[in-house]
Parts: structure tokens; C-alpha cells; sequence
């Protein structure tokens, strides 16, 4: 028997029409590509998603069409999320990070039949232009007075041109839930990048979650500084997620650097932020060379989600101790949408000391509902949420991907449905997952497996450490010994005799590094992870003290 419930589709037009209505003031503020601040609210990012809609399809763009972006954060790319989803075609934010030959590959595996770009990637596009081959025109996310001179780009029109005669009445189609709603490609550190394409339905699903107190906690009540990137993952499922509650928008732009965000989060009095760990460390710094700032007094932050990498335990300790932010350590990936699990405590942690709440928070969270989680060894065969044993992480739920864009990567589920990771993590009994490494990116010694991560946790917590990037390199007794490398803080020294007794205690015996090298860059990938690929290649020669006659 059926239920007697209506079954209006879960659609993406229906979060920016709800927040238009009922938060229409609250704002949206960017700071833009050209320099000033922007600020509108909802009920024009509504208005002018539709004048774009209206724009699209006298450019003859039908439903299904992918339509690409290179963009920062800013109001037009929130106008773009809800113009191009809402009228039934697919909105595929590329990452501008990656190299100029992914980007000319990806807008042709996705068919882009538009390009809309910033005026910071205009000489990007400049070159690529004539690769794209389905791509019938460019449109450059700026208005009139600002359009470059003896641009080269074919096809070119001004995005204030192009929207800006069209009307604000356009009524939303209805169409199947489970149409495309968007396309976003993992970033590939291995091979082509793959393609995800959500669903109007999962993104709504995927929403939910992250309004929910033990998702996000995104609410009316908050001022969001968004610095992960609209093209990262649909920047966490926020531009949904605070239509769907209201909350005030702040959006950085291109300023990622460590004063623009600190002062965007003063001025807007943003109480909730979200990035991953690269952008924190600049805002650290920035704090650190500028001593006189009153940190207590301009930052409001009360809650700061950190994902995409391992929040270091000295981050969330930091943002605890300096501005009274509880770190919200989540964890997940472009093909979960991206969240899988969260780090809020439970009420039994309330009234630990300090400390041990950290150890909590230093794990990656537990799993939201929506989300099935559980770990497995080579075999297959799950393994005990005890803390202790770990294996791959698989995932499955209605947000989660059952296949690549046009079937790359072949079957990606396994028989009972589930999606597997590339992750290795712990369980705990109360369901914290902890994260020890990529599968691609673990130690194995002598059979046994070393966390790269605790390693480089540990070493961002020695005071004279930037970053740390821990590799196994080639042993000939135990196969693979970690080599650590760190980036010391701009003006110090490491003393690497002082940095080994430092982690002595803060990991097991048989996983301190066999050698310390200290560097002045670290490789990341286009989303901000550290780039083990080729650090493995840079040191595959590498012949560590301990490894004697085996080299
Ligand atoms: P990309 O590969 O395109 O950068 P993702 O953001 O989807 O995209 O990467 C997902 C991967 O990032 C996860 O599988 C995991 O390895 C890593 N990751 C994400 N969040 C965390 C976290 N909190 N701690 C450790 N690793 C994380």
C-alpha cells in the first residue's frame, strides 16, 4: 500500500524561491573580483537567477545542456547555482587550480556548451578557448566598464549585458527530482579527473544534512564566511544549505590570503566558516606578524568546519585557546556531495577537560544520517568499530555516487551497493571515524601500517613547524620507512634533533620518521591536499641513514 503523501519533486529552484520569501533581506555579501564589496539579499539573487534562466534560453541552452564555470566565490556564481540548476540544465564548476590541460580536458569530456569565467581567468580562457570544442560562447562574470580590452576570447558577451535586459518573471519548470543538477570532477592526482553529477534530489537530501545541529548547524542565525571554493565540491553544500535556512552569506572572492579573510570575518561578524586546513595556516600567520590585533574582540567565530585534509590537533587547539571556536572536523568527498561525517560532540564529551575533548575533535567525526559507513580488511570483511582495528572506508546513501560521468572508472559500486573510498580509518564504539591515510598514501612497515597523518599532526605541533608532509620511502629490511619533511615558520629554524624528541611520546616507537628533511615549498593539489604523488617521486631515490647496506 502506498502512503497518501504528496510527491512534489525535491528541486533546487524551490531553495532559492523559499529564502527569496521568507529571508528576501538577508544578505549576500561578496567581496568582488574588481575589488569592492557587494551586498544584496535573496530575493535579488532570486531575481537575477531568474533574469540568467530567461538569458539561457533565448541563448537557446535547453534542460540537460552543461554549462561550465571558472569562478570564485561571489554573488554571480551564487546567481549561476541557481539559474542554471533551476531551469533544468547542469552547472559544472571547474576548478581553475588545475593544470590549463585538465580544465581543456574536463569542459570537453563534460560537452560545456557555455563558459562562464571571471575577469581573473581571462587569459586562461584566452588560451584555451580554441581547445573547447563545444563551447559556443564565453561569458565574462563582470559588467560593462570593466570588460578587457583587445580580449582575443570569440564569442565573448558581458554577463551584466547578457542578463541585464531579460525579465525578472520566469516561473521554474517542474520536472523529475532525479534529474542532473550539477557536475563536479575529483581533482584526478591519479589519472584523468572523474565526473559526479548530482541530482536535484540528492542535493536537496544532501541540504537537509547540513542544517541539521548534528550535520552543520547551518541556521537563520548565522553569517557564514564561505573560503571553500563554489568549484570545491559544491563549497560543502552550503550555497543550498543556508538558502534552505536563511543564513547570511559572506563570499571572499579571489582574497584567500591570510588579512582579507581575517578582516572579512571581523567586518561581516561572521559566527561560521569553512575551509580547509591551507587557508587557516594563512590566517594564523597573519595573526602571528600582526600582534597588535585585538583577535578576541574582532572574530566572533563560533563554529569553523575544517575537511578536505586532516584538521592538525595544534589548529583546533588554536582556534580553541586564541578565538574560542569550537572545529568542526568533517570529513568527505566530491562523490558523497561531499559530507560524510561531522565532528560534534555528544553530550558525554560536554564536560571533558580540555584535552581529552580535543582527542575527540582531532577525530574526523561521526557519520550523519543519510550516510551508511563501515570499514573492511583486503578481504572484504568488516571490520570492529573498536578504535583500533582499521581498513577501507565504504560508504553508500542517497547522496553518494553509483557512477562517473559517462561511465569512466567502469562499476564503482559492489554488489550490495557500496562505494569504496580510498580511505583507511578507525571506527570508535560511539562511531567516530579517524581517518589514518589515503590507501595510496600509507606506510607499510614491514608489514604493518604507519599513519602519514598522525605523523604530520604530531610535527605541526612542534612551535617552528609550518607544514609537514610525511612519505614512506624505500627500505630495504622493512620495505617502507616514513621520511618526514616540514616547512619551517618564516623566520625560524627547525633543530631536527629537537623535533624527534618532540614526537617521541606523540606516536608509537616504530612510526618515528627515519629521517627529518627540512623544505621551503610543499606540492598540493588543486583543492589544497598535500600532493604525495610527487613528493614520492621527488624522494624515490632518497636514501634514509637508517637503511645502511640495503640502499
Ligand atoms: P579532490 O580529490 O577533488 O580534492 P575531495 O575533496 O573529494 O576531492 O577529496 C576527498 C578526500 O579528501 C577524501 O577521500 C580524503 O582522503 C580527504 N579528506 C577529506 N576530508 C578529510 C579530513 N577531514 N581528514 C583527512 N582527509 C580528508
Amino acid at each position: 500500500m502506498l502512503g497518501l503523501i504528496q510527491d512534489r519533486p525535491l528541486l533546487i529552484s524551490s531553495l532559492i524561491e523559499y529564502a527569496a520569501l521568507y529571508h528576501g533581506d538577508t544578505e549576500i555579501v561578496t567581496r568582488t573580483v574588481e575589488g569592492p564589496i557587494h551586498r544584496y539579499g535573496y530575493r535579488q539573487l532570486r531575481d537575477r537567477a531568474k533574469q540568467l534562466a530567461n538569458a539561457l534560453t533565448k541563448l537557446g541552452v535547453k534542460p540537460g545542456d552543461r554549462i561550465g564555470t571558472l569562478a570564485w566565490n561571489t554573488y554571480r556564481h551564487m546567481e549561476l547555482y541557481y539559474g542554471v540548476s533551476g531551469m533544468g540544465a547542469v552547472l559544472h564548476t571547474i576548478n581553475p587550480r588545475l593544470f590549463p590541460e585538465q580544465i581543456d580536458y574536463i569542459a570537453n569530456h563534460a560537452e560545456d556548451q557555455y563558459l562562464f569565467f571571471d575577469l581573473t581567468f581571462a587569459p586562461l580562457v584566452e588560451k584555451l578557448a580554441p581547445l573547447l570544442k563545444t563551447v559556443k560562447g564565453f561569458v565574462l562574470m563582470t559588467d560593462k566598464a570593466h570588460m578587457p580590452a583587445g580580449c582575443t576570447i570569440p564569442n565573448l558577451v558581458c554577463y551584466e549585458e547578457l542578463i541585464g535586459a531579460e525579465s525578472t518573471d520566469y516561473t521554474w519548470p517542474d520536472f523529475d527530482e532525479l534529474t542532473a543538477s550539477s557536475l563536479c570532477y575529483t581533482s584526478g592526482t591519479t589519472g584523468n579527473p572523474k565526473g559526479v553529477l548530482y541530482s536535484h534530489r540528492s542535493t536537496l537530501l544532501h541540504s537537509f544534512c547540513v542544517c541539521t545541529r548534528d550535520g552543520l548547524g547551518l541556521s537563520s542565525y548565522d553569517s557564514a564566511l564561505v573560503i571553500v571554493p563554489l568549484f570545491h565540491a559544491n563549497a560543502w553544500g552550503v550555497p543550498y544549505g543556508a538558502a534552505m535556512c536563511g543564513a547570511k552569506l559572506v563570499l571572499p572572492g579571489p582574497a584567500l590570503d591570510g588579512k582579507s579573510v581575517y578582516e572579512l570575518l571581523r567586518d561581516e561578524k561572521c559566527n561560521f566558516s569553512l575551509g580547509v586546513p591551507t587557508v587557516w595556516l594563512a590566517m594564523f600567520q597573519y595573526v602571528d606578524q600582526n600582534p597588535s590585533l585585538d583577535v578576541k574582540k574582532d572574530i566572533l567565530l563560533q563554529r569553523v568546519v575544517i575537511g578536505g585534509s586532516a584538521a592538525p590537533r595544534a589548529m583546533i587547539e588554536r582556534f580553541d585557546k586564541q578565538f574560542s571556536s569550537y572545529v568542526i572536523h568533517a570529513w568527505g568527498m566530491t562523490e558523497m556531495s561531499p559530507l560524510g561525517t561531522t565532528g560534534n560532540l555528544l553530550p558525554k564529551h560536554m564536560t571533558l577537560p580540555a584535552d581529552q575533548r580535543i582527542d575527540v575533535q582531532q577525530k574526523q567525526g561521526r557519520v550523519v544520517y543519510g550516510v551508511e559507513i563501515k570499514i573492511t580488511d583486503d578481504a572484504g570483511q568488516e571490520l570492529a568499530r573498536d578504535g583500533k582495528a582499521f581498513g577501507d572506508v565504504k560508504v553508500r546513501g542517497p547522496w553518494i555516487t553509483k557512477g562517473y560521468f559517462k561511465g569512466e572508472g567502469g562499476k564503482v559500486l559492489d554488489d550490495d551497493g557500496w562505494f569504496t573510498t580510498g580511505d583507511v580509518a578507525t571506527l570508535d564504539p560511539d562511531g567516530y571515524m579517524q581517518i589514518t591515510d589515503r590507501s595510496k598514501d600509507v606506510i607499510k612497515s614491514g608489514g604493518e601500517w604507519i599513519s602519514s597523518i598522525d605523523l604530520e599532526n604530531a610535527a605541526v605541533g612542534f612551535p617552528a613547524v609550518h607544514e609537514a608532509a610525511v612519505i614512506g620511502v624505500f627500505h630495504a629490511k622493512w620495505q617502507e620507512r616514513p621520511l618526514l619533511l616540514v616547512i619551517p615558520k618564516p623566520g625560524q629554524t627547525v633543530d631536527k634533533a629537537a623535533l624527534m624528541t618532540f614526537l617521541e611520546g606523540k606516536v608509537a616507537k616504530w612510526w618515528l620518521p627515519d629521517d627529518i628533511v627540512v623544505v621551503d615549498e610543499l606540492p598540493h593539489t588543486a583543492t589544497g591536499k598535500l600532493l604525495k604523488i610527487k613528493l614520492r617521486e621527488q624522494f624515490k631515490d632518497y636514501k634514509l641513514p637508517t637503511a645502511g647496506a640495503a640502499a
